[in-house]
C-alpha cells in the first residue's frame, strides 16, 4: 500500500505488520466553537482510511485527543462569563454528536487533555531535568536549538526558522523559536498544580503525553490536516524524541489538505466558516462524505454547492442502481472473487485515492446499468458486493432506508415479538412467527438471540 508521507516528501510503501495492532493517532479538535466543513473533511478522510485498513484485515487502534483546555476556550468562556469547562463540555458534546451524524465511528478512544495532566507534567519534568526545557516567569519553554531535527517534517532548517520566528514580548524566552509547554496562570484562569506553579499545559505537549500513555514512544501513523505540520507536529516530534531517544515518533505522517474559502483556510478564528450542521440542513451526511472524499486528499478544495450537487447526483445514480440490483437478487452473497473490487482496491492502495475510486465505481455502475435487465446472477452479485464494499469504508449509502430486502423489517418484527413475549403476549408473538413463516422465513430462539433464515 502506497501513501504520501510528509516526512519523506514522497509516496512510500506503508509497511504495516498484519499481526500487530496498528497504532493511528489523529489530532482531535479544540472544543471552543461549532465544527465546520474543514473538520468534516479531515475527520471523514481519516475515518475512511482507518475503515479501509480494517477492511484489509489490519487491527487498528485509532486514538484522537480532544483539546479541552486552551487560550481560545478561556477567551470564549470569558466572553460568555462562564467557567471554561462549560464551553469545553458543550463543544465536546457537539463534536461527538456531529461525528455520529457523519458516521465517523472508527475512533477507538478520545483522550481529553485535562484528564492527562499528570502525564503532561511528567513529560515536562523530564525535559526540564535534561535541560531541554527551561522555566521563565510565564511558563516553561522547550529549547528548540537543542533538537537538531527540528524543522525536518516541514522541510525547514533551524537557521531559517530562527530568522523567520516572530520575537515575542517575553524577554526571558531564550530563543524566538522556543515554544511553550506549560503556561503559568494569570489571575482568574483555570489551573492545575505543577512543579512550576499553577498553570495549564501548552498545546503541543498534550498530544505526546497522550500518545506515549496509550502507544508508547513510537507508533505507526500520525495524521491531521496540513495546517498542523508546523509548528504543532514538528513540536511533537521534538518533545517525544527528546524524551524517548528514539529516531522517530510516528513511522508515517499523513496530512490531508485544507478546505478553503476564497483561497483561505476555513477556520474559526478567521470567522469564514460554514458549520457542518448548517450544511446538513440541506444535504445528507452521505452526500457530504462523498463530496469531501471526492477530492484527492492532498489537494485543497473550496466548498461550493456545485461540489455538493455533483455528490448528490452521483450518489443518486449509485443508490438507484443498488436498489434495482437488490430487488433483482435479494440479499448479498459472498463471492470468492470480485474483479471490480480487485480493481478498486488498487485505487485505495495507491495513496488512498477516493476520487479515482468513485470515478471507477461510477464507470462500473454505468456498465451494469446499461444491461441491468439481463445481468446474470453472478454479475449482479458482483455489482452489489462492489457497491457494499465501497460503502463499508466510505459510508456513502443511506442508512439502509432504501433496502428492500426486508432484513431490517424482519429485525424489527423480531424485536417486537421479543417485547410481546416479555409482556407475556404469547398469542401476538406466535402470530408474528406464523406470518413470517408464511413469507418463507423461519425463526429460532437461541437464548437471548433469535436467529432467522429464508427457507
Ligand atoms: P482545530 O479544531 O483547529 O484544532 O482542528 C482540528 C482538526 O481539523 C485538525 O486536524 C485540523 O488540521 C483540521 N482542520 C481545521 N481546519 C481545517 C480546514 N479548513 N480544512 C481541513 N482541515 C481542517
Amino acid at each position: 500500500m502506497l501513501a504520501y508521507d510528509t516526512l519523506s516528501r514522497k509516496e512510500i510503501t506503508l509497511e504495516l505488520d498484519p499481526d500487530a495492532v496498528i497504532k493511528v493517532f489523529v489530532c482531535g479538535p479544540t472544543v471552543q466553537d461549532s465544527f465546520h466543513l474543514g473538520h468534516a473533511r479531515t475527520y471523514t478522510f481519516f475515518d475512511s482510511v482507518v475503515k479501509y485498513l480494517r477492511l484489509k484485515g489490519y487491527s487498528v487502534f485509532y486514538l484522537q485527543n480532544i483539546t479541552d483546555i486552551d487560550d481560545k476556550i478561556i477567551n470564549r468562556a470569558n466572553e460568555e462569563n462562564v467557567p471554561y469547562d462549560v464551553i469545553s463540555k458543550r463543544y465536546t458534546e457537539e463534536y461527538m454528536d456531529i461525528m455520529k451524524t457523519l458516521k465517523i465511528d472508527s475512533v477507538n478512544f478520545y483522550a481529553m487533555a485535562t484528564r492527562h495532566i499528570s502525564e503532561i507534567i511528567q513529560q515536562i519534568r523530564v525535559l526540564v531535568e535534561r535541560d531541554l526545557a527551561y522555566e521563565t516567569s510565564d511558563g516553561v519553554y522547550f529549547s528548540v536549538a537543542k533538537f537538531p531535527d527540528y524543522g525536518k517534517l516541514s522541510g525547514q532548517d533551524l537557521e531559517s526558522l530562527r530568522i523567520g520566528a516572530r520575537v515575542e514580548s517575553t524577554e526571558e524566552k531564550r530563543d524566538p523559536r522556543d515554544f511553550v509547554i506549560w503556561k503559568k496562570m494569570k489571575p482568574g484562569e483555570p489551573y492545575w498544580e505543577s512543579p512550576w506553579g499553577r498553570g495549564r499545559p501548552g498545546w503541543h505537549i498534550e498530544d505526546t503525553a497522550i500518545t506515549e500513555k496509550y502507544f508508547g514512544p513510537t507508533y505507526d501513523i500520525h495524521g491531521g490536516g496540513t495546517d498542523l505540520i508546523f509548528p504543532h507536529h514538528e513540536a511533537e516530534i521534538a518533545q517525544e524524541r527528546s524524551i524517548s531517544g528514539q529516531p522517530y515518533l510516528a513511522r508515517y505522517w499523513i496530512h490531508s489538505a485544507m478546505l478553503n474559502v476564497n483561497e483561505e483556510k476555513m477556520s474559526k478564528s478567521l470567522k469564514n466558516y460554514i458549520t457542518i450542521r448548517s450544511v446538513l440542513n440541506d444535504y445528507l451526511p452521505e452526500e457530504l462524505r462523498y463530496a469531501l472524499l471526492n477530492v484527492q486528499f492532498r489537494t485543497t478544495v473550496s466548498f461550493s454547492h456545485e461540489l455538493m450537487n455533483e455528490a448528490r447526483a452521483n450518489l443518486s445514480t449509485i443508490n438507484t442502481i443498488y436498489r434495482k440490483l437488490k430487488l433483482k437478487i435479494g440479499p448479498s452473497k459472498s463471492l470468492n472473487e470480485n474483479p471490480a473490487i480487485a480493481k478498486l482496491s488498487e485505487r485505495m492502495d495507491s495513496n488512498f485515492d477516493f476520487r479515482l475510486l468513485f470515478r471507477d465505481l461510477l464507470e462500473y455502475i454505468g456498465k451494469w446499468n446499461t444491461h441491468i435487465e439481463d445481468l446474470g446472477d453472478r454479475e449482479a452479485a458482483i455489482a452489489i458486493e462492489t457497491i457494499e464494499w465501497v460503502d463499508s469504508f466510505t459510508g456513502i449509502l443511506p442508512a439502509k432506508k432504501g433496502d428492500f430486502t426486508g432484513e431490517e423489517l424482519v429485525g424489527f418484527l423480531l424485536k417486537l415479538r421479543r417485547t410481546m413475549r416479555e409482556k407475556k403476549d404469547f398469542a401476538g408473538a406466535d402470530e408474528i412467527r406464523k406470518n413470517l413463516r408464511g413469507m418463507g422465513i423461519t425463526i429460532e430462539d437461541r437464548g437471548e438471540e433469535t436467529i432467522w433464515w429464508r427457507e
